[in-house]
Formats: C-alpha cells, structure tokens, sequence
C-alpha cells in the first residue's frame, strides 16, 4: 500500500515506519525540516534492510495545504505528528494548536485526495479520560472507548485536553465526507525502547527521570495503563490493513503504578539505579509536587486513585497480543544503558 505517514520521526512513529517498511509497504514520510538529518537518519537505516520504499517530503502540522500533494499520491494515512511534552510554556501554542490544526491540516488533505481510502489516528487514552478520579466521578467499572475526556481543559492538563480535541475534530470531519473510513488508536502509556536518538516523548523522559533518581526520596502514587512501543506500531498497522476494522481502540497491557514499574527495574538491575523505596504520602505531595511538575489540582485528582482501562476492542477486533510489562520495561531500560556506552 502506499502510506502517507506523519510523525513517524517520533518514538511511536519511527517503529510504525519499520514495521511498514518490513511488510512491503510504500511510505511517504512528512518531515518539518529536511535539514535536520539526525531526526531521520535510522529510518534511512532501517529502509535499506527492508523491502518497502520510502519518500520524504517536507511538510509542517501548522502550514495549510504542505500535506495536499503527497496526499494525492496515496491511499492511505496515518496521522501520528503531534507534541507529547509536559514542559512547554504556552499550553495554547505549543500543545493545542499543532494538534487541532495539524488534524485539520492532514485530514483535510484525505478529503481533497481523490486516492485516499483509510485514515489511522494517533489519539490517546488522554481522549478517553483526564484524571484518574473521572471513573470514580463517572460511576464506570472501568475505562472503554465509549467515553470523551470531560475534565481536562486549556488550563488542566492541556496535552490531554490536545488529544481529545484533535481527536473530536478527526471525527466530526469523517462524518462530512463519505471517501475515507477513520480508526483510531488510543494508546496508554507507551513504554519500550526507543528507534530515534532524537525524540521529546514524555514516555523516555518519564523512565530517563526513573534511572537518573529522580525520584530515588519517593514517587507519587500514581497509576496509569501501559503499553508496549512495538505493540503500539503494530495496532498501527493493522488498522490499516484490515479494511474490517472500525472505531476507537485502546491499547493497554495492565495498569500499573510508578512505583511497580520502578520495583520491575530493581528486580532486573539490583543495585544499579537509585529508585525509590517508598511512595510520597498524598499530604506531602501538596508541599513537594512543585518537584515533580505537580499541580495541587492534578494532586487532588489523581493521586491514589487506582483506574480500569478495558483492552477488549483491541484484543477481539485487531487481534493484538500484548508484550508483557516485564519485557517492556527491561528492553527500554537496557536499550538506554547501551545508548550511554
Ligand atoms: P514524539 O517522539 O515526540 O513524536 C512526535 C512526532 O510528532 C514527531 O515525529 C514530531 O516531529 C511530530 N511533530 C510534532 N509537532 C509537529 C509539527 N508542528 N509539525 C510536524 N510534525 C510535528 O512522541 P511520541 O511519544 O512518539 O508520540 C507520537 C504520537 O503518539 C502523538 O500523537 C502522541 O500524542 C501519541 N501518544 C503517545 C503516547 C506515549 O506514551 N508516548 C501515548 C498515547 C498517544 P519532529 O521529529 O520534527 O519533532
């Protein structure tokens, strides 16, 4: 197939882009600055060692039309460019904007393109719920794809706020067409070792903060759902190819605190790392979270909070095994150790 792909330079994306690459397919990569070598030097890699072609052509989420031409060109799509940052300074800029507009950008590239048939999304598990109180709040046994993130806004957790946004936007925008079908893919935390030496993701971030004792005093009590990298790309994948395929998907492999994930690195590496031997009590955090980058509100909300994710649609419709936790997060920990050498 041919595949017009976008942030597929990222963590996720550059595994989405090998994985296409291996199975024969025709990718045509958008890149914001083609001067910018390093970015996309190991896809060059990876496209020697495989069968699949693959482009580049220059284009930006934030200008109109860069994605019109290549869109012309293909099939199909797969949306992923989008910022995953906790550091920015304007949540408006820097995190809504590239994602609304960028979704409006690329989508309406595919209704423009008389050859696009299908469309994948990168959205998140940050589109189906914000804080981990929601359930609670909401009455639900667990999180599944029927529900939209409600709590989270410009000024509380606005990257969630980017997803549910952008992803809201993807859909009203497939109901105004009849050319191209939508799947999304809502992925968890993503965990797993990384293809780009390049990349902002939160995801290394979160586990370059666990190895380098950032929290070796004590970590907040804090649980998410996770998912391996490689699994991710091939949910990817597979929505493309099984033209059956319809709706939203979560991707989660179990739901885990910091604290679990920290105690599946000492298990596997004793000694190595300074990781922490205890939990910050929730009392505390209002005082110390500034340390962490917590707000007092993300504190009250999330904090101790244990969640539910449902993996059936994933399971049942994509027919996706998952990496267990353990592999994840000792190929991710030992793939960081090798790149330091
Ligand atoms: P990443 O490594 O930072 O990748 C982000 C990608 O988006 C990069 O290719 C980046 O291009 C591109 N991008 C950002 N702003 C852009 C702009 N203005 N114009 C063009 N391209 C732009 O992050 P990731 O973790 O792989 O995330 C990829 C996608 O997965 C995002 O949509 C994210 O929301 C979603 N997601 C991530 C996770 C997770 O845990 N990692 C979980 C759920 C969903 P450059 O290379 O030029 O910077």
């Amino acid at each position: 197939m041919k595949v017009m792909v976008t942030g597929g330079t990222g963590y996720i994306g550059s595994w989405v882009v090998k994985l296409l690459l291996e199975r024969g397919h025709e990718v045509f990569l958008s890149i914001r600055d083609l001067s910018h070598i390093q970015k996309y030097r190991h896809i060059e890699d990876i496209e020697k060692k495989h069968k699949g072609k693959l482009h580049f052509f220059k284009a930006d989420l934030l200008q109109n039309g860069s994605f019109d031409d290549v869109a012309n060109q293909v099939e199909a799509i797969i949306h992923m460019a989008s910022p995953f940052t906790l550091r920015f300074k304007d949540p408006v800029k820097d995190l809504i904007e590239p994602a609304v507009k960028g979704t409006k950008n690329v989508l309406s590239a595919a209704s423009r393109s008389k050859s696009v048939k299908r469309v994948v999304l990168t959205s998140s598990i940050a589109a189906v719920h914000g804080d981990n109180i929601d359930m609670k709040e909401q009455h639900l046994e667990e999180f599944s794809e029927a529900q939209f993130n409600t709590s989270s806004s410009q000024w509380h957790q606005p990257y969630s706020y980017s997803k549910v946004m952008a992803e809201k936007e993807a859909w009203k925008m497939y109901n105004e067409q009849g050319k191209w079908s939508l799947v999304v893919i809502n992925p968890t935390l993503v965990m797993g070792p990384s293809l780009s030496e390049t990349s902002n993701s939160e995801s290394l971030a979160l586990m370059h903060d666990i190895l380098t004792g950032k929290y070796r005093f004590g970590v907040p009590k804090i649980y998410f759902g996770f998912v391996d990298v490689r699994d991710v790309a091939m949910a990817h994948v597979l929505a493309l190819e099984n033209k059956s395929v319809k709706g939203r998907h979560i991707l989660v492999e179990r739901v885990a605190s910091i604290m679990d994930i920290t105690k599946i690195v000492g298990k596997k590496f004793p000694n190595r790392f300074k990781l922490p031997k205890v939990e910050v009590p929730k009392f505390l955090l209002y005082t110390v979270g500034w340390a962490f980058g917590l707000t007092a509100k993300f504190i009250k909300r999330n904090v101790g909070y244990k969640i539910k994710i449902s993996s059936k649609k994933s399971v049942q419709d994509l027919g996706l095994t998952y990496t267990p936790l353990e592999t994840t997060i000792c190929d991710m920990v030992e793939q960081m150790e090798l790149n330091k050498k």
